[in-house]
């Protein structure tokens, strides 16, 4: 089977063509982030309009590249939720357009299955799963009974990993996104500022950096007022240790409470060195197998979607041409639990 995925949550532009959930056949990004750096972030009217100029070109290019006819896909996939609604439509209204005008199933799928579904491109994924997911807009504990089961039992109360890292990106004066910025700094560093650990309550697999950002901010101004010079990469390696530290922690709790098979990291955030590198270590100790896709799945992208899609394809889990974008879309489990 061969699934076409459209990807427009946020600001990369992508399609893709995943054969039987698993082998990736064309992988198109056309990204955002030069148009968005001189914001500090994402417009969502500049990213609309960015979709719009892209979205045909992508899905093009995709079937190009996979030398595939539109009568030999299977099915279209496409982001139904969370994220930019503006943005969301493009990419449905596209993937509806084809669905309609070539016959084809279409499939919504939610953008976080997507990040947790791009491990199952690189190895099987097998069952109970812990899935940490750390992006942009998320940062939760999703724990995987069954293919198609999504269990939240712990998410972020605040920021998310993401968002607190290019918020203290730019207090550092790093451009957007300051993610990989953080962490090259991080690695280049010598020394550490202490900051503080968020645990919550003592059994919560909640997470918390409003309260870390805040302590970074605060530093960086005591500082300032002082008319000392800031150790960017101190800061830099102080804040990731303890963001680092956290998921880690609370990772390695939960998959001993659910006695988990595997754990995987998902998300814009798993391309993290740090944190790659402090899971690995931790679950090859633990003696449970972790996995945490190329620094290329990791980010946006519509394989993802593909792979998730295929899931869904299996258990026909088909959406309507009334389609619409669903910018607060909840997890839901698409199989029901045995
Ligand atoms: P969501 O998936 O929650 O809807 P999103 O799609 O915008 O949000 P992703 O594209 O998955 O998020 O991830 C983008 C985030 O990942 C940004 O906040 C970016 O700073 C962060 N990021 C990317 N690389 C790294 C890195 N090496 N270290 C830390 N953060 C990183
Ligand atoms: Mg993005
Ligand atoms: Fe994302």
């Amino acid at each position: 089977e061969y699934i076409l995925a459209i990807e427009t949550s946020c600001d990369e532009t992508a399609a893709a063509i995943i054969k039987d959930g698993k082998v990736i056949v064309a992988n198109i990004v056309a990204s955002q982030i030069e148009s968005h750096k001189r914001f500090g972030g994402v417009v969502p009217e500049v990213a609309s309009r960015h979709h719009v100029e892209q979205i045909t070109l992508v899905i093009e290019e995709a079937l190009q590249t996979a030398q595939l006819a539109p009568k030999e896909l299977s099915a279209v996939a496409v982001t139904e939720g969370p994220g930019l609604v503006g943005a969301l439509l493009i990419g449905i209204n596209a993937a509806k357009a084809f669905a309609f005008a070539h016959q084809l199933p279409l499939i919504g799928v939610h953008h976080i299955a997507g990040h947790i579904y791009a491990n199952a491109l690189v190895q099987p994924m097998v069952f109970p799963l812990l899935a940490l997911v750390v992006s942009g807009g998320h940062t939760e504990l999703v724990l995987m009974r069954n293919a198609g089961s999504f269990e939240v039992i712990g998410e972020t109360r605040d920021d998310a990993a993401g968002e607190a890292y290019d918020k203290v990106a730019r207090v550092l004066h790093l451009p957007y996104p300051g993610g990989p910025h953080i962490d090259r700094l991080a690695h280049e560093a010598t020394e550490a500022v202490d900051f503080p650990r968020v645990w919550l309550e003592e059994d919560s697999y909640d997470f918390s950096f409003s309260g870390l950002k805040s302590a970074v901010i605060n530093y960086q101004h005591n500082l300032q007022q002082k008319g000392e010079s800031i150790d960017a990469s101190a800061v830099a390696k102080g804040f990731q240790d303890s963001v680092v530290e956290v998921l880690t922690a609370k990772t390695l709790r939960a998959a001993r409470e659910y006695q988990v098979k595997q754990v995987i990291a998902a998300g814009g955030v798993s391309a993290n060195k740090g944190l790659r590198a402090s899971l690995t270590h931790t679950f090859k100790n633990e003696g449970i197998p972790f996995y945490v896709p190329p620094l290329h799945l990791c980010t946006d992208n519509a394989a993802m979607i593909g792979a998730a899609a295929s899931e869904m394809f299996k258990a026909r889990q088909f959406g309507a041409l009334n389609m619409n974008g669903n910018p607060g879309m909840a997890l839901k489990s698409w199989l029901v639990e045995q």
